[in-house]
């Protein structure tokens, strides 16, 4: 379940399914970005300013390890850490921010799908990427899905329709039809996907919020024609 705390750079959402794992999912007022929250949380999170990273998003579906000392992150949509040194952030405006935790192994992940990233299914090849190198069982994997666009407001169309559908194997419930437009659920598709690569379901957190009809909370793209504002997902190891 999804669930508010107070930082010193202001109220952030965390998943109560990874109690381990330092973590957050930053609100408009509490967006790394803002103020100076970027020092803020390298305060609350504990580490060096050059250690607290974050990539330049290209809505690929290319994955990086971060490498302490390393902040040079281009074209890169997920980042998989395994250190204690650093802490990364990606930027968000209605595209899905998921977290990956593996608790065997207590390395994690933070992966900006939007539907381009979805389609091209960068978080199965996350979590892949991540066991890979882990050895842990799938069980161990735990997923917490943003704040993102909601199936209230995301409609779409035929190209994204056609790749949603080629990259789960069941699409049921992923759609709703209104008023002639089909409506995609982009957090259920993740969800399905990580449910598809063996993640057990009840590992799996959905935040409830859609950024669009709740802007007052967070960047909504298409609520505000293209901001370029972004709250945040944010991971730290213990
Ligand atoms: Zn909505």
């Amino acid at each position: 379940m999804f669930k508010t705390k107070v930082t010193n750079a202001g109220c952030v959402y965390y998943s109560d399914i990874i109690p381990e794992l330092p973590h957050c999912f930053t609100m408009r007022e509490s967006a790394v970005e803002i103020n100076d929250n970027f020092y803020k949380y390298c305060e609350y999170f504990k580490v060096k300013e050059k250690e607290f990273i974050h990539p330049t998003q290209t809505h690929s579906s290319n994955i990086r390890f971060a490498e302490i000392g390393e902040q040079n992150y281009p074209e890169t949509d997920a980042i998989i850490l395994t250190n204690t040194e650093q802490a990364v952030y990606l930027r968000f405006a209605d595209c899905t921010p998921v977290i990956v935790y593996d608790r065997q192994a207590n390395i994690a992940a933070v992966v900006h799908a939007g539907w381009r990233g979805t389609v091209a299914g960068i978080l199965p090849k996350t979590i892949e990427k991540m066991l890979e190198s882990s050895k842990s069982d799938i069980e161990n994997v735990f997923v917490a899905i943003g704040p993102a666009i909601g199936a209230c407001c995301y409609s779409v169309g035929d190209e994204v329709i056609q790749g949603v559908d080629s990259s789960v194997r069941n699409n049921e419930g992923l759609y709703c039809e209104r008023g002639g437009k089909t409506f995609l659920d982009l957090k259920k598709t993740n969800a399905r996907q990580a449910v598809e690569s063996g993640v057990p379901i009840e590992n799996i957190d959905i935040c409830p919020f859609c950024t669009c009809c709740n802007n007052d909370l967070f960047y909504s793209y298409r609520k505000e024609n293209g901001t370029d504002l972004r709250h945040n997902a944010i991971i730290k190891l213990r």
